[in-house]
Formats: C-alpha cells, sequence, structure tokens
C-alpha cells in the first residue's frame, strides 16, 4: 500500500542526553499509525492472497488497530467489520473507523471474550470474510514489526518500544537476532503485572537473551494515567516538538529518561526510542491536559 515507507531517525536534542534517537513511526500515515501498519502489512497481504476481501477485526472503543484497520481496508479496497468491546458509545476514534466505512457491531463484554465464536456466529458463511485478532496479534505482525530494525543503518546499544500485546516488542527482538545485533531492547508493558509480556514475545522468539522488561511504568494500568505522566507529556512535546501519546509512547519515553537518571543507561549510550504512534490517543483524554 505504501510505494515508500516515511519513518525516518531523528536524534533528539535534549540537555540530558547525547545520543537519544527516536524512530519515527508515526510519520508512516496519520491513521494507519507506526506499528498497526507494521502488524497489518504481511495480513493484508495474505488476505488477499486467500482472496479475501472483507476483514473482521476486535478492539475497544479507543482502538488505535480499528481506526488502521479501517484506514487500510479502504485505501486497499476491502470492507471491514469490527467487533467494539463493550455498550455503544460514539468517540472520536469510532467516528473515524465509520468514516473509512467499517461497520462496527458493539458487543457485551462476556461474549466479546469469545473472539473466534463471534467471527464464526456472525461471518461463518461469509467466504470473503478474514480474521484479525485483536490488536492483529499474528506471526504476520511479528514479521511485519521485524523489518523496523532490518531499515536500521546505525547500531543502538538500546531499543525502547511500548508494549500492550508484545507482538511489536516480538518483531523487534526477532529482528535483533536476526541481524545478530548486540542491542539490548528494552520493553515497557503499559499494563499492570506486564510480566506475561515475556511469555507472548517467547511464543514467536525463543532467544530472550537480549530482552529486558520494565514493569513500573504502568502508571495504574492499561489507559490508565497520572498527573505526573501528563506533566512529562506537555514538557516533553513542548521541549522537543514532538507528540506523544498517553496510553503507550509517553510511558515509554518517562521510562527512557527515568532509567537514564538513575544511571541504568549510561548517558553516551546509544538509544533508539521507537515512536509507535497513537496521537490520536491523546484526543480521548483531551479534558485532562
Ligand atoms: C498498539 C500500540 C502499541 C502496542 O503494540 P503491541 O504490539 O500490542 O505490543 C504500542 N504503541 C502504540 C502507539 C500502539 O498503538
Amino acid at each position: 500500500m505504501f510505494e515508500k515507507l516515511y519513518s525516518p531517525v531523528e536524534k533528539l536534542k535534549l540537555a540530558a542526553f547525547n545520543n537519544l534517537f527516536v524512530k519515527r513511526e508515526d510519520l508512516i500515515d496519520p491513521y494507519i499509525s507506526g506499528n498497526k501498519w507494521r502488524k497489518l502489512k504481511y495480513i493484508l497481504a495474505k488476505a488477499e492472497a486467500e482472496h479475501k476481501n472483507h476483514l473482521i477485526t476486535f478492539g475497544g472503543a479507543y482502538s488505535n488497530h480499528l481506526v488502521a484497520t479501517a484506514a487500510a481496508a479502504s485505501r486497499s479496497g476491502l470492507k471491514s467489520t469490527a467487533f467494539v468491546r463493550g455498550e455503544k458509545v460514539t468517540n472520536e476514534m469510532l467516528l473515524l473507523c465509520k468514516l473509512f466505512g467499517m461497520d462496527l457491531i458493539f458487543t457485551e463484554r462476556e461474549s466479546y471474550k469469545d473472539k473466534f465464536a463471534l467471527f464464526e456466529k456472525h461471518f461463518k458463511f461469509d467466504v470473503n470474510a478474514y480474521f484479525i485478532d485483536e490488536g492483529g496479534a499474528s506471526t504476520e505482525a511479528v514479521t511485519g514489526c521485524s523489518e523496523i530494525v532490518d531499515e536500521l543503518t546505525d547500531v543502538y546499544d538500546h531499543i525502547f518500544c511500548a508494549a500492550g500485546t508484545g507482538t511489536t516488542a516480538a518483531g523487534l527482538l526477532d529482528g535483533i537476532v536476526k541481524n545478530n545485533l548486540k542491542t539490548k531492547l528494552h520493553v515497557i508493558p503499559v499494563l499492570k503485572n506486564g510480566n506475561f509480556i515475556k511469555a507472548e514475545i517467547v511464543k514467536y522468539v525463543p532467544n530472550t537473551e537480549n530482552l529486558i522488561l520494565h514493569t513500573d511504568y504502568h502508571f495504574g494500568g492499561y489507559a490508565k494515567t497520572t498527573p505526573e505522566l501528563f506533566k512529562f507529556i506537555k514538557d516533553f512535546t513542548a521541549n522537543t516538538g514532538l507528540l506523544i501519546d498517553p496510553v503507550y509512547t509517553a510511558k515509554m519515553f518517562y521510562a527512557v529518561f527515568d532509567l537514564q537518571r538513575n544511571k541504568t543507561i549510561k548517558s553516551d549510550d546509544k538509544i533508539l526510542a521507537i515512536h509507535t504512534g497513537g496521537l490520536l490517543g491523546i484526543f480521548g483524554m483531551k479534558d485532562k491536559f
């Protein structure tokens, strides 16, 4: 779909860092943001190879994955339907989904749990329907995300990324292993009790020698925030000109700053933070700034 991806690496000019770089996955597209395109790339290719023209997927009412799938489907000439967790609501994200032509099926939380059953119930007889798991989690998604590392032209001591399902992290680790790099991958789960992310990553990439999980930067849990996190976002954006979102990338950048401050990371080490996008998430929390 994208002839040429635009995801440059930029150096951040900050007093506390000599060598902090950002891979601007957020610039790939405003709606098919960052890692969501990486995850969809080979899923779309597979759907098209199987001649499926109707993507069926799943997500919460503020899901970046739903917007990305809706936008990617419309630009590829495909139909899309999403099962949205919970009661019927309207918000900026779902508005975009609708504009991109996605059908929304609001689904109460109990039946939402069994995604394949929902797919079977509604689309068993639709030969064009193609199942995409919540967040796009799949081996195709891991392959797509590993290409982030393949594209790098410099070598880094540390790569940082935020994790929800861990699929993006698995792809980055896969890229590090495949390219024989010594780079450490620092993963910041944005949910509470984020240790489960390791098991998710191991499903795809058994060699976790270079993996470091930092489970203390969830700020209370998924989509939970604190005044300190909002202060960080405001300072960071004012000082760098980069927008970050409260759900994923702010927690990741907060961790980079904190680990550098407490000397876990040396100030001369070469760091690459993956800006995975998700900026529409700002609008879901606009009253908190
Ligand atoms: C979805 C998302 C993530 C998490 O990706 P996983 O592969 O689920 O771990 C990280 N950052 C942003 C901006 C996202 O939208």
